[in-house]
């Protein structure tokens, strides 16, 4: 267990989406991304590797009267952006999963098809938080669309037609939550989100009910992952493989989402490979380029340390072993030993995971 005595403050929770193939969920993640760059402040969003950090502030602007920004001392959302159940089951943190919270999102006309179920599966497995986007509201016939509004404002636009026919949907969806054993109802009826999966009616397309999503997830978060967030910002840095690339100039690099601690330059790290425990040297730690400076050549910069939760890019020796979902792990203050032990048990709690599946 971590040390949490010095230097606590609070991460970023992690979010990842789920769902059956064509329900929305990379133009889920896209609209999330866009709407937070229209807020037009500076620093809306920063794109990590793999990821896309949403300040409180952005997420703020985005939800309007939705939400009270006083009432949040997490710092935002970190959206993975892999979307999709094969890559959330194989991203393990200490056993868990690596996302702190998680987006199932359903096609409001086709509801629960067979992917749902399996994420729902995955999600009960691994005791992941979650709600419920009901997305593609702006397919029900004579739906007058409200860009970008939030769901209430946007059901009040609605001809009584219209909204039945949207209601009737989203009964299904609750009813087959139900059939699968969690009790759900929309968001905005449910009393205790430990209790209840909240289910948040919005379109990926047009982004009605996106403000609704993200005051929800920040809500969830707030409540009851708070002491979960509580890190050693100055401690070892513990991360996940995202993927293995190799990359011109720096060889095999692993792309990583950072979950605790600090990860510096120079630093020795143990990284999970594909017949044991690599251990290296940290060259170099990349992160995409600011958007404004993407015309130069290099599409990486260079940086001295990244802390949780964030993706970074790590260029090292040795890596071309590494495995996606294998544990990262900064060495600091222990032994090489002891971090190497550390990353063998993990490895093998992945395995028998695993083969569970
Ligand atoms: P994924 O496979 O879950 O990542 O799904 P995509 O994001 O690729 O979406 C599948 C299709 O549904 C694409 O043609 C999208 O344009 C469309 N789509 C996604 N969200 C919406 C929505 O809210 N409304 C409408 N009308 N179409 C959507």
């Amino acid at each position: 267990m971590t040390d949490h005595t010095h230097a606590d403050t609070l991460r970023t929770p992690i979010v990842a989406v789920l769902g059956h193939v064509d329900h929305g969920k990379t133009s889920l993640l896209d609209t999330i991304r866009g709407s937070a760059v229209s807020e037009g402040e500076a620093g809306a969003i920063t794109q990590h590797i793999g990821a896309t950090d949403i300040p409180l502030d952005t997420i703020s602007g985005m939800a309007g009267e939705l939400i009270d920004p006083s009432d949040f001392d997490l710092p935002g959302l970190l959206f993975i952006d892999t979307p999709g159940h094969h890559s959330f089951s194989t991203l393990r943190a200490r056993g868990g999963a690596l996302a702190d919270i998680a987006v199932l999102v359903v096609d409001v006309n086709d509801g629960f098809q067979p992917q749902t179920e399996e994420a729902i599966d995955i999600l009960r497995r691994t005791g992941t938080p979650f709600v419920v986007a009901a997305n593609k509201v702006d397919t029900t016939p004579g739906w007058n669309p409200q860009d970008g509004e939030p769901i209430q404002k946007s059901m009040d636009a609605q001809s009584e037609r219209a909204k039945s026919m949207l209601d009737e949907n989203l009964y299904e969806i609750i009813g087959q939550l139900s059939d699968a054993g969690f009790s759900a109802d929309l968001y905005w009826r449910v009393q205790d989100f430990q209790k209840n999966i909240g289910v948040v009616p919005l379109s990926a397309l047009t982004g009605e009910g996106v403000p609704d999503l993200l005051t929800v997830l920040m809500g969830l978060s707030q409540r009851f992952m708070k002491e979960e967030m509580a890190i050693d910002v100055t401690g070892p840095g513990e991360g996940t493989v995202l993927e293995v690339k190799d990359e011109r100039g720096f060889g095999a690099t692993v792309d990583t989402v950072v979950y605790d601690g600090v990860i510096r330059n120079g630093d020795t790290v143990v990284v999970g490979g594909q017949n044991e425990p690599i251990v290296t040297e940290i060259r170099a730690l990349l992160r995409p380029r600011p958007l404004a400076e993407i015309r130069t050549e290099k599409e990486f910069e260079k940086v001295g340390e990244i802390g949780a939760a964030a993706g970074v890019k790590i260029a090292a020796p040795d890596l071309d072993e590494a495995m996606a979902g294998a544990p990262v792990r900064v060495v600091r203050d222990r032994t090489v030993d002891q971090v190497v032990e550390e990353v063998k048990a993990e490895l093998a709690e992945i395995e028998v995971d695993t083969s569970e599946n």
